[in-house]
């Protein structure tokens, strides 16, 4: 077999192979950094760490590509509302450009702590301007484009097949559409470029061919994608929420300025539902990686938790399910642990490994080939190595693990847990002078990637 990955372009499952083996494109759309990331942001990323790392288990040298929208992304999908940058930077009373670095840097820690490899570039949309210009310079001159007294936009009429990806309905949506459409042609036309209103001045705007301004939220992808990994590349992902506007706008214009639908593959993420719902930044009400790390959960269980699911299906998050999670992914780590030294890993369990990671990325059905692998009376230096093996798909860290001490004083712990809170509420003094409590009373703190790991200080 070879790996097979269902494209939502052609909404079947189609064995892959790269454009240019060995080498594998990959792009992914990255976070709108105006807030925290949710745990179902983070879900889409872990899914995409999976791929990721099947592609690189596949014997492929992938080069990974992140974007950063720190601008033009509006509060609805579609062109109206606030920039929510500028919304975001109103709601905490800093600049913009502070509110994109402090959710820049958290947002990479939190892939840290969930064991995702950061991607070899990651693209800033206002480092971007002048390739953004470029490109919609490139589709107003093949004829794309009309202006309108707010902006420049795409003319969707234009394309045949506008909207293939996510299979629109364009005579439903325009039958049935009730929103002013102010001058905008169709209802499916979108901005490439907006101006800043008439005597107002925005904290992020910039000079263009078409007048001082910002990007649509669209443009960046397609021009940035194209910059790192040229007009056609092997693999686009992101949620399923980016199938029906951003997805289909960033091929729009793909189609227009390269005549290519920009990636061979197009694969999406569905979403973590609370309660039935969606989760959703704009309700104000969400769930942190942090959240769960208060209520003393290691942020490695979150991905155990996802991988039960594949990365298609639509997931509820619940605190049951979560310590469940939580509960499995400590046993596997005890009997890894418990196994010792590895040797070699078994032949048989490899082949099954690698059937189940070829079907779409079938996680649950790798975690069940876990709990048959702890099972079997093969000898444990060889559970140990084919253990190894899959996690290096898995990602769950099972090398690096060892058991908590256990001598150490439930009162340490609690120090630790303490500080661990503080940490998380940046309140570096009361941390720090917890950790000189525990050092105090004979112990050490090891920050790592797993949460705090907590020892005897070794006696000089
Ligand atoms: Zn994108």
């Amino acid at each position: 077999m070879t790996l097979h990955l269902f494209d939502t372009y052609a909404r079947q499952e189609r064995p892959f192979t790269p454009l240019a083996p060995p080498q594998v494109r990959l792009y992914a759309c990255g976070p709108t950094v105006y807030n925290y990331q949710h745990i179902g942001n983070l879900r889409t990323y872990i899914f995409e760490d999976i791929l990721r790392r099947a592609l690189e288990y596949s014997g492929y040298a992938v080069h990974h590509v992140v974007n950063i929208t720190d601008v033009g992304h509006l509060t609805s999908d579609a062109d109206t509302g606030e920039d929510k940058m500028e919304a975001g930077a109103r709601r905490t009373g800093l600049m913009a450009w502070e509110i994109a670095e402090r959710y820049i840097a958290d947002f990479a820690e939190k892939l840290k702590w969930l064991n995702v490899r950061p991607p070899h570039v990651w693209c800033r949309a206002t480092d971007h301007i002048r390739e953004q210009i470029a490109v919609i310079a490139a589709i107003e001159e093949k004829g794309y484009a009309y202006r309108t007294d707010d902006g420049l936009y795409f003319d969707t009429s234009r394309l045949s097949d506008y909207g293939h990806l996510a299979r629109l309905d364009i005579e439903g949506l325009q039958g049935g559409q009730r929103v002013d459409l102010g001058q905008k042609r169709r209802v499916t036309d979108f901005a490439l470029w907006k101006f800043s209103p008439a005597g107002t001045q925005r904290q992020m705007e910039w000079d263009s061919p078409w007048g001082r301004g910002f990007p649509g939220w669209h443009i960046e992808c397609t021009a940035m994608a194209a910059k790192y990994l040229g007009p056609y590349f092997d693999i686009h992902c992101g949620g399923e929420d980016h199938i029906p506007v951003h997805h289909t706008n960033e091929i729009a214009q793909a189609q227009a300025c390269y005549d290519t639908r920009l990636a061979e593959f197009w694969l999406h993420g569905a979403f973590l539902q609370l309660d039935g719902e969606k989760m959703s930044k704009s309700s104000g009400d969400f769930l942190r990686l942090e959240s769960l790390v208060e209520k003393g959960y290691d942020p490695l269980a979150y991905r155990f938790f996802c991988l039960g699911a594949r990365y298609r299906a639509k997931l509820s998050f619940g605190w049951e399910s979560l310590a469940g999670a939580a509960t499995a992914l400590d046993r596997l780590r005890t009997a890894a642990h418990a196994y010792g030294a590895p040797s070699v890993p078994d032949d048989r369990y490899v082949a099954a490994f690698k059937e189940r990671v070829e079907d779409d990325l079938n996680m649950p059905r790798v975690l069940a080939l876990c709990w048959e692998l702890v099972a079997d009376d093969l000898p444990a230096a060889a559970k140990k190595a084919t253990l190894l093996h899959f996690d290096q798909v898995m990602g769950l860290g099972l090398a690096k693990w060892t058991p908590r001490e256990a001598d150490i004083p439930d009162a340490i712990h609690a120090l630790a847990q303490q500080r661990q809170q503080a940490r998380v509420a940046k309140d570096w003094a009361t941390a720090d002078a917890l950790r000189a409590k525990i050092a105090a009373a004979g112990y050490e703190i090891e920050d790592t990637p797993q949460g705090p790991h907590i020892r005897p200080r070794p006696t000089a």
